[in-house]
């Protein structure tokens, strides 16, 4: 069951969010045990692959480079540290990890090439990859696929009606797009939203409308409270209250109840008895970590306390899925070759060059470069 049949117009949905908290809670509790087991949370790890610089105008991102914020841009990190970063997450008992880049959409370039061999080493340690890195065409995701992909992170963020308030420099259709060409490409599925942005119930509920419509709907559904960063247009929303994400996570669940619903963003607001309802009321993972892509997160220990004290265990990979084979990329092998065969020539053109007696300059030291 993708989609509870029991719930389908807007006012059906409003009076399930608007039920006595406690009603909602032990109704999605219930739906929660029979497709999930309760005491499983996934643990995942969040990891900026290259932050801020963003073209993008999203009104809470403070990767925006038309924010004035505290980010410190970076570039894509290399593979090698990408690697050794997840096999801290790994040892930390994070079973996925998701890698984040501050793009508009995913370019056919070098970087790209670089994010596919990520994703390759990654799966290949045995963990969930996803990555999030903006818009990407059916071919992008393809290699995003056979590297070895298992989930692609695009949130719908909000409403039809309110995403416009919020961001103004892509549509909602094009991330419905770049959602479809994710599930074309057998990638499985994780968008969801944030509340706090100023938006009504309504709106929220209309968010939830939006992946009931789908064919099929996400397989992961992210919630995410507004953290309010100086210097975004969203700097002065008041944070909102614990029980509005307890009511989102629970009406997500009994709506979406195979989905893994994750308590994401907004942790650090919450604490360990609002967080304990939410896993009551279905939430499936959390992101570990002490920073979620550029905003603060609860640290590893805080949270191994917290499973300790809840009973809660994490959730080995795979067990929503098959772990992909990771199939070597047509584009990453031409250009090793290209790069081989340049090689080979320069190294000739040395040899000639010495056998005609050309003498190569010595460089002892990097100052008399
Ligand atoms: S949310 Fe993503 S697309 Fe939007 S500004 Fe931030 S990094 Fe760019």
């Amino acid at each position: 069951m993708k989609v509870n049949p029991a719930y389908q117009t807007k006012q059906q949905l409003l009076d399930l969010y608007n039920k006595p908290l406690l009603e909602l809670v032990f109704e999605a509790a219930t739906i929660h045990r029979q497709f999930h087991d309760p005491r499983e949370v996934q643990m995942s790890s969040l990891l900026s692959i290259k932050t801020g610089g963003c073209s993008e105008d999203c009104g809470y991102c403070p990767q925006a480079a038309r924010y004035n914020t505290d980010v410190e841009a970076h570039k894509l990190m290399t593979v090698e540290s990408v690697i050794e970063q997840a096999k801290n997450a790994k040892a930390n008992g994070s079973s996925r990890l998701c890698m984040g880049a501050a793009w508009r959409e995913v370019r056919d370039n070098k970087d790209f090439d670089n994010v596919v061999e990520m994703v390759q080493e990654v799966n290949n340690l045995g963990m969930e990859v996803c990555c999030t890195l903006g818009m990407m065409n059916e071919n992008q995701a393809l290699r995003l696929k056979n590297a070895g992909l298992f989930a692609y992170n695009h949130n719908l963020d909000s409403s039809p009606e309110f995403y416009g308030d919020v961001i103004s420099t892509r549509e909602y259709e094009d991330r419905l797009n770049t959602i479809e060409n994710a599930r074309k490409a057998g990638i499985s599925v994780c968008s969801g939203g944030i509340i706090g942005m100023g938006e009504a119930v309504e709106d929220r509920i209309g968010l939830l409308m939006s992946y009931m419509k789908m064919e099929t709907p996400p397989e992961s559904i992210p919630i995410n409270a507004l953290v309010a960063v100086e210097g975004t247009p969203l700097e002065d929303q008041k944070p909102i209250e614990q029980w509005e994400m307890i009511r989102m996570v629970a009406t997500t669940r009994i709506l979406f109840p195979e989905a893994i619903v994750r308590l994401s963003a907004g942790r650090t607001k919450m604490n360990m008895e609002g967080q304990a309802l939410c896993f009551m009321a279905g939430a499936g993972s959390i992101f570990a970590g002490d920073k979620l892509l550029t905003t603060p997160n609860p640290e590893f220990n805080e949270d191994k306390e917290m499973f300790d004290i809840l009973g809660l265990v994490p959730k080995e990979p795979f067990k929503d899925g098959v772990q992909p084979v990771s199939m070597p990329d047509a584009q990453i092998e031409a250009r090793k070759r290209k790069e081989e065969e340049r090689e080979a020539e320069l190294k000739l053109a040395r040899e000639n060059a010495i056998q005609e007696g050309f003498e190569p300059r010595k460089v002892t030291s990097v100052e008399s470069l």
